[in-house]
């Protein structure tokens, strides 16, 4: 293959990633948006394996083999609530690989420069490639551990953790100034390893630090890392098809970053220096008193949906554990039948992970026109008979709102208490992801229908 027809294949790969980002943009194109990033990336393999004129071709097929059936395994294995985790940890794999290929890129022997300057430029590559891809490989892991809860989701405040991190980052530059000016390998690989100590490090405090409700900010921003790790790996590989990708999901991931952010009403940098969620203040419900639970009975529901006119449904992340978006769709059908104008409420941070909503109701069929964003339809929850609320917690919690103690404080939320009646569908009292209580139960219009989400939407089916 000459250099022309690989650059023409890295142009048209580049072109489909742009399509399939572009496509996953929108629900009604996401499946055609995948297509065209497997094409993408299907001819970008292709035509790096002609450019780097592999000859080795046992190794690289059962490389992709080995790493194509474990992919296969675990997409077919992981449950759409492990998604996120799945995720954050397919990050740490990009950072790991830009450490490495750091190391490999400087290590190796038979690299020659054209002269100084293009050393210089090619150190520097390297030293900001290993610092991105260590900072996003242990920040990912840490990210994983908060989202499977196997590390606990509270911020982490150490006392001048402020200074601790100024401290790393100056550490850093001084470090990068000795290693770019190192007379050569031995002396340079000691700055170069002590700095990939103390961006794995950072890379811990960094998410370590940012409280359980701010955890879609980190999920986004890693993902944005990543990107620039790729992007830097491109530039030691001199691969500019990597680098125009690593530029794209840098990119795409700190603009939804941004998304979130305001979503959330946070300030970035606020949130990636951590600390939200320990105000100080007790979370408190709103009332003084805690107030009398309402329970109610799947029948009562069904009766209540049935002589509704208007109906809003939010969804949260119990909808996802339970996988109850089958029965909800269902459900919807039979009242829209009988005249109720039933809608969806998607809150930007619901479930666990960016769009995690959209793309269960998108899975059960849910036609898009009757799913709004929370900005579209929060007015109209004040003439709404009835919102259902399907494990959701955080989302629909007025303490955001009226409570400036909260960790929450802030947070644009479902103002689901203003509807004539909220039924709320979860299992227990237990609080949510960012673990602080919800005054929306005790409210006397809120009534709380305990149990799975899936068997209590299939008995007000049934009922129906
Ligand atoms: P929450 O985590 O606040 O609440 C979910 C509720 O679902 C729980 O209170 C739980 O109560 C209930 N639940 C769990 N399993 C079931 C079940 N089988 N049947 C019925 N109910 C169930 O979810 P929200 O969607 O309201 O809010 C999302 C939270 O996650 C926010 O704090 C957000 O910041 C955070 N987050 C979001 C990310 C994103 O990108 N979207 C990423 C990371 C974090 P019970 O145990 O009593 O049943």
């Amino acid at each position: 293959m000459s250099a022309g027809m690989i650059t023409t294949a890295y142009i048209i790969a580049s072109v489909l990633f742009i399509l399939s980002l572009g496509g996953l943009s929108h629900q009604e194109k996401a499946r055609r948006g995948n297509l065209y990033g497997m094409l993408g990336m299907a001819i970008a393999i292709l035509a790096t394996l002609f450019a780097a004129r592999v000859t080795d071709y046992a190794t690289i097929i059962i490389a992709m083999v080995a790493g194509g059936g474990i992919g296969a395994v675990l997409a077919k294995r992981v449950q759409m609530t492990q998604m996120p985790e799945l995720v954050a940890m397919l990050h740490s794999f990009v950072g790991l690989a830009a450490v490495l290929v750091g190391y490999a890129s400087y290590l190796d022997p038979t690299h020659t420069y054209d002269d100084h300057a293009a050393k210089v430029i090619h150190l520097v590559e390297i030293y900001l490639g290993v610092l991105i891809g260590a900072v996003t490989f242990t920040g990912s892991v840490v990210a994983f551990g908060k989202l499977r809860g196997i590390i606990m989701s509270k911020p982490l405040t150490l006392p001048g953790r402020h200074w601790f991190n100024l401290g790393l980052a100056v550490a850093s530059i001084v470090l990068g100034y000795y290693f770019v000016g190192a007379a050569g390998i031995d002396s340079g690989r000691i700055p170069l390893a002590i700095m990939t100590v103390i961006a794995l490090i950072f890379g811990i405090h960094m998410v370590m630090a940012i409280g359980g409700a701010d955890m879609p900010v980190v999920v986004s921003m890693l993902n944005s890392y990543s990107g620039w790790a790729a992007a830097a790996t491109g530039f030691m590989l001199s691969n500019d098809l990597l680098i125009i990708t690593g530029a794209l999901v840098g990119s795409s991931g700190a603009i939804l970053s941004y998304i979130m952010c305001r979503a959330m009403n946070r300030r970035f940098l606020a949130v990636i220096a951590g600390g939200f969620g320990v105000s100080g203040g007790k979370p408190k419900i709103s009332d003084g008193a805690p107030g009398e639970v309402v329970s109610v009975s799947i029948d009562d529901t069904a009766e209540m949906l049935k002589d509704a006119n208007e109906v809003v449904i939010v969804p949260g992340y119990g909808m996802a554990v339970a996988q109850a978006q089958y029965p909800v769709f269902e459900a919807t059908k039979k009242l829209r039948d009988a005249g109720v104008k039933v809608r969806f409420a998607i809150h930007p941070v619901a479930g666990r992970m960016p769009g995690h909503m959209n793309v269960l109701l998108a899975e059960a069929k849910v036609p898009y026109d009757i799913v709004l964003e929370m900005d579209e339809i929060n007015e109209d929850l004040a003439k709404t008979d009835v919102v259902l609320v399907i494990g959701a917690n955080d989302i629909v919690n007025p303490d955001a709102m009226e409570n400036p103690d909260s960790p929450i404080a802030g947070m644009p939320v479902l103002e689901v208490w203003k509807a004539r009646t909220v039924v709320v569908m979860k299992r227990s009292m237990a609080t949510g992801y960012a673990g602080v209580e919800n005054p929306l139960f005790f409210k006397d219009n809120t009534r709380m229908l305990f149990g799975d989400a899936k068997a209590s939407v299939e008995g007000i089916l049934g009922s129906l």
